[in-house]
């Protein structure tokens, strides 16, 4: 009895978990996320949901001081236009106020080094009309090293376009049909953590070649792929989809005109610093830089005929090599994709299907995708997802989502996310949080 007794008072004293505190905020930016470190005296106990009109993120922490957040509102940053706080029972509501439609991610961080332990909240998206120049910190008490963690940015490039229509037949137009597919894909990439994508043309306007591998530099496209529909109308039995990379012939004819402009040859922002190299080792590093170019080029247009030939017949069996003039960036990896032939009836309509048009894009996205994922960029966060396989982040449920794919934008089986979340049915809520690992595919 005495013994329970004091059991008793124990728990009575240990139970309410400590508060903890805030120590210090630090926020930073780049082109592509804006970020906010919460330095805390413990590990946080958290959850969060989105909410719209207007667009706000809001982290439940349970078990932090509402108290030690008024440095909070010291924070300035583009996406994140003011953050609000507030107790809510024992722990604390933050708020923050979103300036647009931002994806958001919020995962705890253990002590490291000389930083204890951390809530990290990343903001993620584009933001209109702002250029691709990072912005420094705003709030900094301690200096951390940078952390980039930026998407992965794949550009997407419907053919033709505008007075340009590309092939037609069977009421079928190409310019049409690739800009279909190409949003179907772009999607895809916009729901996926870690990439982004971006469209050449979004609507049907003309754009000269040239100008295609030239705004995908722009948005810092780390690979392009350009979407089109073949025509043979010599043999209307001809059909089935194709991949092209560029065949090194075109590369080494680019390379020259490159070489020749130096003022191109500066805006390439494939890593290798052009400054004040003389001409023999500009067209060495130059070369460099197209070959790994065309490597990865190849490496991914490999994997990505393998998934189209899952959705339906190939034309071709191996990877094309081609001179198309979009596929000649000497720094960008880049695939240009035949859907298949409008001059085959049966392809022309299965172009124009909508469920076809999302296998389709669904095999390029997964194409492309998986590339990425075996071989992701430094500082991106595929990268450090990858890195960080093993661990957990906390996700939110978004519209549209449902458990299955959650699960399979995880790497889980369905079971085995609603193992790891205790769910017992397969009905999830919009806001609701999931544990899902980092990585582990
Ligand atoms: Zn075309």
């Amino acid at each position: 009895m005495k013994l329970r007794g004091l059991l008793g008072f124990l728990l009575l004293v240990c139970l309410p978990a400590q508060a903890i505190e805030l120590g210090s905020v630090r926020a930073s930016a780049n082109q592509d996320s804006s970020r906010v470190v919460l330095e805390l005296s413990g590990e946080p106990e958290f959850s969060q949901f989105n909410l719209e009109n207007p667009k706000r993120l809001v982290v439940d922490v349970t078990n932090l001081d509402a108290r030690t957040l008024d440095a909070l509102s010291q924070v300035d940053d583009t996406r994140i236009e003011g953050i609000r706080s507030s107790s809510r029972g024992r722990g604390s509501r933050i708020v923050f106020d979103l300036g647009g439609d931002y994806r958001s991610n919020v995962f705890a961080l253990g002590p490291k080094d000389q930083y204890p332990h951390r809530l990290v909240v990343d903001v993620v998206g584009y933001v209109a009309g702002e250029t691709a120049t990072d912005r420094g910190a705003t709030v900094t008490t301690t200096p951390e090293p940078p952390v980039q963690k930026r998407d992965i940015v794949v550009a997407i490039d419907p053919g033709h376009g505008g007075r340009d229509p590309g092939a037609s037949a069977y009421g079928v137009v190409e310019k049409e049909v690739v800009l279909q597919i190409s949003k179907r894909i772009a999607r895809k990439f916009q729901g996926e953590p870690g990439y982004r994508a971006v469209l050449t043309r979004d609507d049907d306007r003309f754009i000269p070649l040239r100008e295609r591998p030239r705004l995908a530099r722009q948005s810092g496209a780390d690979f392009f792929v350009s979407i089109h529909a073949d025509s043979f109308p010599k043999n209307r039995s001809v059909r089935g989809s194709g991949v092209y990379a560029l065949s090194l012939r075109g590369a080494n004819s680019e390379l020259s005109r490159w070489l020749q402009n130096t003022e191109n040859a500066d805006d390439l922002a494939g890593g290798v610093d052009l400054g004040d190299v003389d001409n023999d080792t500009r067209q060495v590093l130059l070369n460099m830089s197209m070959e790994s170019a065309i490597r990865i080029s190849k490496q991914a247009g490999e994997g990505l005929l393998r998934d189209l030939s899952r959705v339906g017949r190939v034309h071709k069996k191996r990877l094309g090599l081609a001179n198309f003039a979009v596929l000649r960036s000497p720094d960008i990896p880049s695939l240009l994709v035949e859907t298949g032939f409008l001059s085959n009836r049966s392809d022309a309509e299965r172009l124009s299907n909508v469920r076809e048009q999302e296998r389709i894009a669904e095999a390029i996205f997964t194409g492309i995708k998986r590339y990425f994922e075996k071989n992701p960029p430094a500082n991106t966060f595929v990268a450090w997802r990858k890195d960080n396989a093993g661990s957990r982040m906390t996700v939110t449920v978004e519209r549209g989502d449902t458990l299955s794919e959650i699960a399979a934008r995880y790497g889980l089986s369905v079971k085995a996310l609603k193992e790891l979340n205790g769910l017992e049915r397969d009905v999830i809520r919009l806001g609701q949080t999931l544990e899902v690992p980092v990585g582990g595919r």
